[in-house]
């Protein structure tokens, strides 16, 4: 991906290999600029982030290997961040980074995308969960806290379908994450589940481009060795709706480029 702007470190407890062999792959595959967003710390579900005092660490060793690379690839700095009101903290959402994946993961504290908690997906109304998860990526883009709009319609990871219009579903947050001037994330993490489809589907991501949204790139890797996976798949399907240009950001500030 020529802009890969979201991509793990084994800081997180679930994602393996080191910054180094990351940024090696993303060398090697071609990309330009490779940004890190670890999952910020929070107070919820500790088990899968890194802690406060990491964060440190993660931000010397990232600005350590964008001076290191700096004649090979652009390195950013950023942190995927759940919105999940009443954990966000200040010293994550004030960190002097390039920018800020805002991402939902928990619906009044379910972690529906886990497949530790994935029983509970039978007991629920698979339309209302939908509804409700859009309705707080509505509340995300709202809060305009964050730059980039995680996995857009992760609600699909396990592949449990609405039977209703999932367009209408999102409208009311695309318009939202519009008037927040927020961009949103192809992101192939997505073929890597059950659903086997990126996030956005072409059906959303379709509506994004008739409201003029800005997208960028994400690997959402987790390995090293899945920097770059399915990129060509994903650069179709943005070439398919009529997008020719990608986002990425140095201290918070939208650039655009040609993909
Ligand atoms: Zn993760
Ligand atoms: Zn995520």
């Amino acid at each position: 991906m020529i802009v890969d702007l979201h991509n793990h470190t084994p800081l997180c407890n679930h994602a393996e290999g080191t910054i180094d062999d990351y940024v090696k792959s993303a060398v090697k595959a071609g990309s330009k600029i490779f940004g890190f967003s670890d999952h910020a710390p929070m107070d919820y579900d500790p088990k899968y982030r890194m802690k406060f005092s990491d964060m440190k660490e993660y931000e010397k060793e990232v600005l350590q290997a964008k001076e290191n690379y700096e004649k090979e690839i652009t390195i950013l700095l950023g942190y995927e961040v759940d919105y999940l009101p009443g954990h966000m903290d200040e010293r994550v959402l004030k960190a002097d980074v390039d920018y800020l994946i805002g991402s939902v993961h928990f619906l009044e504290g379910w972690g529906f995308d886990n497949p530790e908690f994935m029983g509970k997906w039978e007991s629920q109304d698979i339309d209302e969960v939908w509804q409700k998860y859009f309705d707080t990526i509505e509340d995300m883009a709202k809060s305009k806290l964050f730059d980039i709009v995680g996995h857009l319609d992760l609600i699909k990871v396990f592949k449990f379908l609405p039977k209703g219009d999932i367009k209408k579903m999102a409208k009311a947050a695309l318009e939202a994450i519009k008037k927040a001037d927020m961009v949103i994330e192809l992101n192939v993490a997505g073929y890597r589940k059950k659903v086997e489809e990126p996030y956005p589907s072409k059906e959303l991501l379709e509506v994004a481009f008739s409201l003029d949204i800005p997208i960028t790139f994400s690997s959402d890797a987790h390995t090293p060795e899945q920097v770059s996976m399915f990129n060509e798949q994903i650069v179709t399907l943005a070439r398919e709706v009529g997008y020719t240009e990608c986002a990425y950001f140095s201290k918070r500030k939208r650039i655009m480029r040609e993909f």
